[in-house]
């Protein structure tokens, strides 16, 4: 099932070309009042309102999913987990240009961990990337986004895909500079994800994805998750025995080599297969 959200708060379902709005399904959510909870409640229930959204494919109507204005597929991510290098040839690219590691340390995944990014950074694909400190160079990194579906508390690997809902396509932007990573990667806008969310029944076995990225028709970076270097069932492992995973926290595995700047006026083509292609245009804040 893929499932996305649109600019003016809709929920649909996408087959083919074809859009059908399931958003009066979501009535069936269970109501919340305040505090309201930290999780994603579509992503939470999403076994719950699965039969309802069938029989919305069958009976709903139709229309083109062309022109559609996306925002992020998941509206309410708790937390933004991310794996600061975790693709053997960007550990090495990053090491040898200085612009991107900017006299940090380097290390792989084991040695760092991870790091968060605010959940105020996250857009979709229609809201683009708008540029601050637009001075300084400003990287793209396509990654695999792996969205949680149940809560997972100290999970072993071999059970870690049993937490999963579903894949998008993550753009984790970043500025480069001498500042803490979750500075850097958290301004506004720079966590794109999208186009919409495949649930992981049709993905399947994620470990051999094709990523690619190209800006202005230009590829930039090409890759497969099967050259993580920690994969997805053991970095689900990892986080989860520093922090519980909610439902609808999201994953950003890491990007593989071919980080390159963008400037106002560039466009991204962010591509992983069995997901789809999203384009996202760059401005200035
Ligand atoms: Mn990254």
């Amino acid at each position: 099932m893929r499932i996305c959200r649109t600019l003016d708060n809709r929920t649909c379902l996408i087959e083919g070309n074809e859009i059908v709005d399931v958003t009066g399904a979501l009535r069936a959510l269970p109501s919340c009042s305040y505090p309201f909870p930290r999780h994603d409640k579509l992503i939470a229930d999403l076994d719950r309102l699965r039969p309802l959204f069938n029989e919305q494919l069958r009976t709903g109507a139709r229309s083109n999913l062309d022109g559609l204005a996306l925002t992020a597929p998941v509206a309410n991510p708790g937390k933004i987990v991310a794996a600061p290098v975790n693709y053997r040839k960007h550990l090495e690219e990053a090491r040898s240009d200085i612009g991107i590691s900017f006299g940090n340390q380097v290390a792989e995944i084991k040695q760092v961990g991870l790091f968060l990014k605010a959940t105020s950074s996250v857009v979709g694909v229609s809201e683009g990337i708008m540029l601050r400190h637009a001075d300084r160079r400003t990287d793209h990194e396509i990654e695999l986004a792996v969205v949680i579906g149940t809560e997972a508390d100290r999970v072993h690997r071999d059970d870690a895909l049993q937490h999963v809902a579903g894949y998008c396509i993550g753009l984790d932007i970043t500025l480069r500079g001498p500042e803490e990573r979750s500075l850097r990667k958290s301004v506004d806008t720079y966590t794109v994800l999208g186009p919409w969310l495949v649930t992981a029944d049709e993905i399947g076995d994620p470990s051999e994805l094709e990523l690619s990225l190209l800006v202005n028709g230009k590829q930039r970076q090409k890759a497969s998750t099967a050259h993580l270097i920690m994969p997805i069932p053991e970095l689900i492992e990892f986080a989860s025995s520093y922090y519980t995973l909610f439902p609808g926290d999201v994953l950003l595995t890491g990007t593989p080599e071919g980080v390159g700047p963008v400037v106002a006026g560039d466009v991204i083509s962010a591509s992983i297969s069995r997901i789809g292609t999203m384009t996202v245009g760059v401005g200035t804040a």
